[in-house]
């Protein structure tokens, strides 16, 4: 939990902000023991710019390591989803149009989406899934934080209000910030 760093909207401002302001990154506690204060321990890098181009590959994953127990952790900026392949925008739009009606093959057909070839059906199928399944245990923590959102019912009503309210991105921060497990 607590994998995902707020507030870093697209992998260009990623770079920029692991040079600058790498502490940005730290986590203040060990995720698997506790302890306090995990050291900075290099990084990984990860393909992550699926645009035609792919400007911002590869991207650097910053990792720590704690001295108490041993364990590495690493942290994502906002923008990359965990254990995706696409970030969390192109999902949140795959998902937004299939919730507008279009099929999944006219979504796996349009000529790009985002700057990039679209995911294939099985895959836009599969995060469609993927939130329906979890749209109850999700929606119960974010209507009781945001008692507001919760006067819309029912799927998938709920989540087009709520995100017009928060990206997708900014929503699966704040459940992991909230010990809710996103994949
Ligand atoms: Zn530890």
């Amino acid at each position: 939990m607590y994998r995902i760093v707020a507030d870093i909207p697209a992998l260009k401002h990623h770079c920029d902000t692991l040079a600058r302001a790498p502490e940005r990154y730290r986590p203040t506690q060990c995720p698997h023991c506790g302890l306090g204060h995990p050291w900075q321990h290099g990084h990984y890098t990860r393909k992550a710019d699926r645009t035609t181009s792919g400007q911002e590959n590869p991207v650097p994953i910053p990792r720590y390591f704690c001295r108490g127990c041993g364990h590495t952790c690493s942290r994502l900026p906002s923008c990359i989803a965990p254990r995706r392949w696409y970030g969390w925008a192109l999902q949140q739009m795959v998902l937004l149009l299939l919730w507008a009606g279009l099929s999944l093959y006219a979504i796996s057909s349009l000529p790009t989406l985002l700057g990039t070839t679209p995911p294939c059906r099985s895959t836009c199928r599969r995060w469609g899934r993927w939130l329906q399944d979890r749209a109850a245990d999700f929606g119960f923590h974010l209507r009781s934080a945001f008692p507001d959102w919760g006067r819309v019912l029912g799927w998938p009503d709920f989540w087009v209000a709520a995100l017009r309210q928060q990206s997708l991105s900014a929503i699966m921060t704040w459940l992991d910030h909230h010990a809710v497990s996103i994949p």
